[in-house]
């Protein structure tokens, strides 16, 4: 799997005319395969090469390459229905183009200067990251004055392996329509908690449920880039809250997506589910929790929101919109937090019955106790990355 390590570099001129240059690297192949409506990386260093070089020759031709594959995959995600204007200066390298010492804090970069190298700035991240460095991304903030540095690790899986305790307090989660999620412990989250973003957080329990049905594509196809970087904000700042809650083990419904996942494994649909919130907050959780060495877990989500949490009465007239109100033992409860305790409870005896085979993720026993039918559904993959 993969991390990413954020560093920041030193305000240099030199990056930032290769940071302008790159940019207009960029907009060359993006003007032409528009022009000719190709995304082809071929047909495009064929159609642009000399062209790139002549009108900006003191760009690496390492870097005139990386600037024709970004070009590619922007003209690739826009289908080519529109012409691109290429604002960001963030210049991409790979393993020909950056080199990376993580000992002396320092990383070589081809820049129009020919290869420097940079200090960079501490971060506990360094150590606790390591492994291949694949890649990297210069970021250039022009009004702030600031560049950093991405670089991407492929980190071996074995150092995450997390360990099941006998003890491990365990909470549920539901994600819901208005609140992104609710816990078994009282706790909600909606968008409102998030001061630094702005935007509307948009979906509905169907297409919640069963992304992959058309209207669920025709809803991520409408998502603007706004609002997608703004439920990636909100995503990341709950799942970090909420996995360093005082919890080792955070259950989740399994939604209908993650089985979807596994059947069309096509590249273009993982993509579109990648920004695709209630998913992506899963992803976010599953490798945060990694890191910390906690788990996530899902179970059924059949019944969470018709059983009562006290009582176990199954009944489609418990609930009520976002009330829940039990026909049986009469107890009165936000619909969410319901689900989230029924949620809690199936994620104890999942967790739990896993227990003894602990490290082993093949288990095809059925559930001991729970809620209406026993699950033996489980989702315990590691692709956080
Ligand atoms: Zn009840």
């Amino acid at each position: 799997m993969f991390r990413t390590i954020k560093l920041k570099l030193p305000y240099d001129a030199s990056l930032l005319e290769t940071g302008r240059q790159f940019r207009e690297a960029c907009q060359i192949v993006l003007d032409y395969g528009f022009l000719e409506k190709t995304f082809n990386k071929n047909k495009l260093n064929r159609g642009t090469y000399k062209d790139v070089r002549e009108k900006i020759p003191t760009l690496p031709s390492a870097l005139v390459q990386t600037a024709r594959d970004t070009a590619s995959e922007s003209l690739k995600q826009t289908k080519l229905m529109k012409k691109i204007h290429r604002k960001s200066h963030t210049i991409r390298y790979d393993q020909r183009t950056f080199k990376f010492y993580p000992d002396s804090h320092t990383i070589s970069l081809a820049t129009i200067k020919g290869r420097l190298v940079f200090p960079v700035a501490d971060s506990p991240l360094i150590k606790k990251h390591t492994g291949k460095y694949t890649n990297a991304q210069v970021v250039i903030h022009t009004k702030e004055g600031k560049i950093f540095v991405m670089i991407q690790v492929e980190v071996d899986d074995a150092d995450y392996e997390t360990v099941k305790k006998k003890d491990a307090s365990v909470v549920g989660i539901d994600r819901g329509i208005k609140n992104i999620a609710v816990l078994s412990n009282n706790m909600f989250f909606n968008s409102g908690h998030l001061k630094d973003v702005k935007g509307r957080y948009q979906y509905n329990r169907k297409i919640l449920q069963h992304a992959g049905t058309r209207s669920a594509h025709r809803k991520l196809r409408e998502m603007s880039g706004r609002e997608r970087r703004f439920m990636q904000n909100a995503n990341h700042v709950i799942s970090k809250k909420i996995v360093n809650l005082p919890f080792d083990v955070f259950a989740l419904e399994e939604l209908e997506t993650a089985k979807m996942r596994k059947k069309k494994n096509g590249k273009k649909f993982n993509h579109k589910l990648g920004s695709w919130s209630p998913f992506q907050l899963e992803q976010f959780m599953e490798y945060k929790a990694k890191d910390i060495g906690k788990s996530v877990i899902f179970v059924d989500p059949r019944y969470t929101s018709q059983t009562c949490s006290r009582c176990g009465h199954i009944s489609k007239q418990n609930r009520n919109g976002s009330e829940f109100h039990c026909k049986n033992c009469n107890l009165q409860l936000h619909a969410d937090l319901n689900a989230s305790r029924n949620i809690e409870v199936l994620g104890r005896s999942e967790y739990f019955r896993l227990l003894p085979t602990s490290q082993s993720l093949r288990f095809n026993e059925s559930m001991p106790t729970g809620m209406g039918e026993a699950s033996n559904k489980h989702h315990l993959s590691g692709w956080g990355s």
